[in-house]
């Protein structure tokens, strides 16, 4: 390797994983991916493809069963539960589906409260969640609860929440899979513009459309993943 350039921000060599069972299921066979910096991948398959494993496995909340998973050239298989948990909060940044906001927390504390486990003073957590939060658009919605916003403003606080760490990787599980066609729409585009600051992504979904705005795709089939040719 160089020493100029950074290590990929997920380099996967021949990662699988099969639940035990009885009967063992290899729910992602051995796989090789590299994911760089600003590159902004999706990963679309049908229902019990294994996409969720794949996410799992990524967000270092599973670990694989074969292979070798480095995350910012970091070999997640040598560590130990409380350092993969420590390298997960810092280095990965989660958007799901649906958005998990504590209802009784104001947006700025939602995306604060990311950052109780730093070694930061309370004043600069909130500094930054408000920083975040003007990142995805939510400047004049800081101090509002969750149930007075919209759906696709509680999507936003969702992926301020994910940036605020200032995390690797932000890894999206259907972030648009409960909104609207023109409020997924406006996050799709949030997320395109995040990826052109350097953000670098990885988005599952089972909806075509979203699978398209992704600089690569990624398709897995039965365990089974394939990366899609890209047509100009
Ligand atoms: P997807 O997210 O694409 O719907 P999953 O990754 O959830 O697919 O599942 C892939 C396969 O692994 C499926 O056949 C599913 O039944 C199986 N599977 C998922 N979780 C477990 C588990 N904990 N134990 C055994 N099999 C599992």
């Amino acid at each position: 390797m160089s020493g100029h350039q950074p290590p990929p921000v997920v380099e996967l060599r021949g990662v699988g994983l099969t639940y035990p069972g009885p009967p063992p299921v290899e729910a992602l066979r051995p796989c090789e991916l590299t994911v760089r910096r600003g590159d902004f991948v999706t990963v679309t398959g049908p229902s019990g493809a294994g996409k969720s494993t794949f996410l799992n496995l990524v967000g270092l909340l599973d670990t694989q069963t074969c292979g070798t998973y480095l995350l910012d050239g970091l070999d997640t298989g040598a560590l130990g539960d409380v350092d993969r948990t420590a390298l997960r909060g810092r280095r990965i940044g989660f958007v799901f589906q649906s958005f998990h906001l504590l209802n009784y927390r104001t947006a700025v504390e939602n995306v604060a409260l990311a950052l109780v486990y730093r070694k930061m003073k309370r004043v600069r957590r909130v500094a930054s969640a408000r920083e975040a939060l003007a990142r995805v658009g939510l400047e004049h919605r800081m101090d509002a609860l969750p149930s007075t916003l919209s759906g696709g403003e509680r999507q936003r606080v969702a992926i301020a929440r994910a940036l605020v760490g200032e995390p690797s990787l932000l890894l999206c599980d259907e972030p648009t899979g409960n909104l609207d066609t023109a409020t997924a729409s406006s996050i799709l585009s949030l997320l395109d513009e995040l990826n052109g600051a350097g953000l670098t992504l990885v988005v599952i979904t089972h909806d075509a459309a979203v699978a398209r705005r992704g600089g690569r795709t990624l398709e897995i089939r039965d365990g089974r993943m394939t990366e899609q040719a890209v047509t100009c």
